[in-house]
């Protein structure tokens, strides 16, 4: 029997393959990477959306009596 490898797509042998459904430990290696960045992007963003919100009530006070120094440059 013969499968296509999903990392590289090449044809391999699923008999005696350690690495089945992949044709080499690299291959599998890789598939395994990036399905676990893959799973760091989804918790990153929900970690930071928290932080906005709670930092969000406190600074937007402090904006409105500061005066920006950037619109006085010029
Ligand atoms: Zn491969």
């Amino acid at each position: 029997m013969q499968i296509r490898c999903p990392t590289c797509n090449k044809l391999t042998t699923w008999k005696e393959n350690d690495f089945r459904p992949f044709c080499s430990e690299r291959c599998k290696l890789i598939d395994l990477g990036m399905w676990a960045s893959e799973q760091y992007r989804i918790i990153e963003p929900a970690e930071s959306i928290t932080y906005l919100d709670k930092n969000d009530e406190i600074p937007q006070e402090d904006k409105t009596q500061k005066p920006f120094s950037k619109d006085t440059d010029k």
